[in-house]
């Protein structure tokens, strides 16, 4: 995996890198080309939900799981102390997308338009 924005990119989280950043919505994020999956979700919540809905980490952006509008981080403002925490609770509340679901979401979509 290369990448030619390694050296100017302000995304806090990065494919190349493994780390323990957390995402804000409205913080920039990974624009490369033919990313990781998790990737192109992270993308699709981006696009999805505005700031000061909590903050995101890595791993909750690694779940595919249904993303929504109305989808929520983990608050912020709670010691670093309770974050692990927080996020087991949030991977519990955000299971990995089944295929049978898989499939019936694709079925809703319009004709011709891609998906997750
Ligand atoms: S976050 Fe994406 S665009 Fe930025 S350096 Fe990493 S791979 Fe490149």
């Amino acid at each position: 995996m290369e990448c030619g924005s390694f050296r100017n990119c302000s995304a806090p989280i990065c494919p190349m890198v493994d780390n323990r950043a957390a995402w804000f919505p409205g913080d920039p994020v990974c624009v490369m080309q033919h990313p990781p999956e998790w990737v192109e979700r992270h993308r699709r919540i981006a696009r999805k939900v505005k700031p000061g809905v909590g903050v995101f980490t890595r791993r909750m952006l690694e779940r595919d799981c249904r993303i929504t509008k109305g989808m929520k981080g983990i608050d912020p403002e709670r010691p670093l102390k309770d974050w692990p925490a927080m996020e087991e609770k949030w991977l519990e509340a955000h299971p990995e997308i089944t295929p049978e679901e898989r499939e019936e979401m694709i079925s809703r979509l319009p004709k011709g338009k891609g998906f997750l």
